[in-house]
């Protein structure tokens, strides 16, 4: 029999009829003979409706402040679960975060955390009580609570597994598990019954949202399992863990990502120094480039783009109208409409001929490349906006991911695949 950390989402509790679900779920695993600490998000959009009040009444709240702030809708949850679960006859104790021995940082709002105390969970689970325990949230040295960054309770989870040494660690989601690419998109998507940490973080970082990578990078870091699931359905969903044992596929998934936006930068002198200049400009002003493309230089002069979040993209204008009358570029432009369509497999490493594969795929298609980056595991190809769907259904048929049957929508209600879509997947 097992010890599992089960860990829900928002969604799963965002109702006091759900968290009497998500109760009767907990109940069949004790019933099952399994031990069981759940690990809670707040209701629904909670995290973003107290958000929505600190900034009603500060321009700047106090990360301090913010973050005290914030725990609290973990700890609604929290106890509404341990008193549901006690009135189906459970013993149940909820834990703040604090509680449950999460000791981080203090680097508010993105807190890391660097210790798990377990001892609080394991006396509970000793005296046969269900521990709920606050997502989301920690404890610094000074004893101030800090949050784990936006979806930080999947990172609660694997460290609370990590730090009682259990079997698994379960993350029930609106999603039923991790697909070769968006289904919404291509609707031949499967779901994979496992893939390995460095696929899902790939995977992740290009785009695709099913688990916070911060949680991933932890249970890499330290071997923990993770089994991401439905919280309305009983079926199994992917497994996340070291040595999938499965015939490994060239690309594992395809993500895509059109949060990102171009930036090329016009007739910059083709000197040493230059694309440094620019590059530390840039990153002093907290501006994330991605990919970089130099094209061949003219006379002296030459053409440098680059992509970035399109959160940053307000501070690179800034950074550019600033620099670039000094360095004597000419101009730079701006592109808005581009996605980033990423392969994603471990199995790429020793398979040549991806790239060839992936180009001669969209070049038939009349899809024309703007930009290109590798890694071992990852190719990235930027795509005009209103192609990337395409892109992706032609090269998730390409590289052989199609599933026989076509994929529907049927456990959800209309109103929560439209909150999905909303969300992104
Ligand atoms: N409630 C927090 C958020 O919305 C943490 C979480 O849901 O994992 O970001
Ligand atoms: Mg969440």
């Amino acid at each position: 029999m097992a010890l599992i950390v089960a860990k829900f989402g928002g969604t799963s509790v965002a109702s006091p009829e759900r968290i009497k679900n998500v109760a009767r779920r907990l109940v069949r695993m004790r019933q099952d003979g399994h031990s069981v600490v759940a690990v809670v998000s707040a209701m629904g959009k909670t995290t973003d409706e107290l958000m929505g009040l600190a900034s009603a009444v500060s321009s700047q709240p106090p990360a301090r402040e913010l973050d005290r702030l914030l725990s609290t809708g973990e700890q609604v949850s929290m106890t509404l679960l341990a008193m549901a679960l006690e009135n189906l006859g459970y013993r149940a104790l909820s834990f703040t975060g604090r509680q449950a021995g999460i000791e981080t940082d203090s680097s508010h709002r993105q807190a890391k955390i660097i210790k798990v105390h377990n001892e609080r969970i394991m006396e509970a689970l000793e005296a046969g009580a269900i521990p709920v325990v606050a997502g989301f949230q920690g404890i610094d040295a000074a004893g101030d609570i800090t949050t784990l960054g936006r979806g930080g309770s999947d990172t609660t989870a694997v460290a609370v597994a990590w730090g009682i040494g259990a079997d698994v660690c379960e993350i029930y989601s609106d999603v039923d598990g991790v697909y070769t690419t968006d289904p919404r998109v291509a609707p031949r998507a499967q779901k994979l019954d496992q893939i390995s940490y460095d696929d899902m973080l790939e995977l992740s970082s290009a785009g695709s949202g099913v688990l916070q990578s911060r949680a991933v990078e932890f249970a890499r870091k330290w071997n923990v399992v993770i089994h991401s699931r439905s919280a309305f359905s009983d079926a199994e969903g992917t497994y996340i863990k070291e040595d999938p044992d499965m015939e490994e596929a060239v690309i594992t998934g395809i993500a895509h990502d059109t949060s990102e936006v171009k930036v090329t930068m016009r007739h910059l002198p083709d000197t040493s120094g230059v694309a440094a200049k620019v590059f530390s400009a840039l990153a002093s002003n907290m501006v994330n480039t991605d990919m970089i493309i130099q094209n061949i230089s003219e006379d002296g002069y030459t053409d440098i783009s680059f992509t970035c979040p399109g959160a940053d993209l307000d501070r690179a204008r800034e950074t550019l109208d600033r620099i670039m009358p000094d360095l004597g570029g000419r101009e730079y432009v701006v592109d808005e409409s581009i996605a980033k369509v990423s392969l994603v497999g471990t199995g790429m490493k020793s398979s040549p001929g991806v790239a060839a594969r992936a180009f001669t795929t969209l070049g038939e298609n009349n899809i024309n490349i703007l930009a290109i980056s590798t890694s071992p595991i990852r190719l990235s190809m930027v795509v005009d906006a209103a192609q990337a769907a395409q892109a992706v259904r032609c090269l998730h048929t390409a590289f052989g991911l199609d599933s026989d049957s076509v994929f529907v929508e049927t456990q959800l209600s209309a109103e929560e695949i439209a909150a999905k879509m909303k969300k992104g997947r």
